[in-house]
């Protein structure tokens, strides 16, 4: 496998990280996760600006350009992955710091990482429905920063993973926020309801699209949390996110929802957000 390091391209076997990169020993780092469909990558300007904004608000001294497009193109070649859909992972840590302390110096030169893989096919799961399980969310308050410090979220999905679950669905005081990797939709009586934009949550690539289809195709979208204690009231249940598309929810805890398959209005979403796709990354 040939993924990109600090400016070259490497056998995974020859990238040497520093045990005093501040992302080893601190988190100290952001990260993004692209996908193509029809080969060319997906919403690649939006992630660029989130990236841009995670980096500024830790102050951490590297300026996006357009370098990642060409980077993932060619690590899809280096890796023959370029007649599959591939996913993209980049990750910039605010760099190699010594001796170990908590404060950062501003002089660090930032450690970038880039790798593909070939996506999953998850198309039953987007037939068939997922399970989630709630949890409790403990994650800090700046979860719109896409900090590579995910701990919260790490032991929630694990958990939902041993619970034959496919992810784990965060309330804070009562409010539902997010999916440890996900944003969260719910549905009643044909209104769609999902977490405002704060600091506690992800703004998602795939929740935006998903909101702008609404509109055009005059489908009520309402950004209002759904309450944890009301959340057995609702009638659809559907999670999004750049990998996960939108996969409907089947099950949340114990309760099947409805009669357990997915949805009319995530199903119609689903056809909706296909068309899209395939009306605006259309084959290069
Ligand atoms: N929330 C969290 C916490 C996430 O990690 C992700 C995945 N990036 C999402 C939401 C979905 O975001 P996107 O649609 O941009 O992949």
């Amino acid at each position: 496998m040939i993924v990109y390091f600090n400016g070259e391209y490497l056998h995974l076997d020859e990238v040497k990280v520093s045990p005093f990169d501040r992302g080893f020993q601190f988190a100290d780092g952001v990260y993004e996760v692209l996908r193509t469909y029809n080969g060319k990558l997906f919403r690649f300007e939006s992630h660029m600006k989130r990236l841009e904004f995670s980096l500024s608000e830790l102050n951490i001294n590297f300026k996006v350009q357009d370098e990642f497009e060409t980077i993932s193109i060619k690590l899809a070649e280096m890796n023959k992955l370029l007649n599959h859909n591939f996913s993209v992972y980049i990750q910039i840590t605010r760099g190699v710091q010594f001796p170990r302390k908590q404060n950062y110096e501003n002089n660090l030169s930032p450690t970038v990482f880039v790798s593909v893989s070939k996506l999953k096919d998850i198309s039953y799961q987007h037939k068939r429905g997922v399970k989630v399980i709630l949890e409790k969310d403990i994650r800090w308050a700046r979860c719109d920063i896409k900090s590579i410090a995910l701990l919260p979220s790490i032991m929630a999905k694990t958990r939902a993973i041993k619970s034959d679950a496919y992810d784990s669905i965060f309330h804070r005081e009562n409010l539902i926020t997010e999916g440890s990797h996900t944003n969260f939709f719910a549905v009643k009586n044909n209104i769609i309801y999902t977490a405002p934009l704060s600091n506690f949550i992800l703004e998602g690539i795939t929740r935006e699209v998903i909101i702008n289809l609404c509109k055009k195709n005059k489908i009520k979208i309402v950004e209002d949390y759904v309450k944890l204690d009301d959340i057995l009231q609702y009638d659809e249940f559907f999670i999004t996110g750049t990998l996960t598309e939108i996969t409907p929810v089947v099950q949340i805890d114990n309760f099947i929802i409805g009669n357990g398959s997915p949805g009319k209005l995530t199903i119609l979403l689903q056809k909706y957000f296909y068309e899209y796709i395939n009306s605006t990354n259309s084959i290069r």
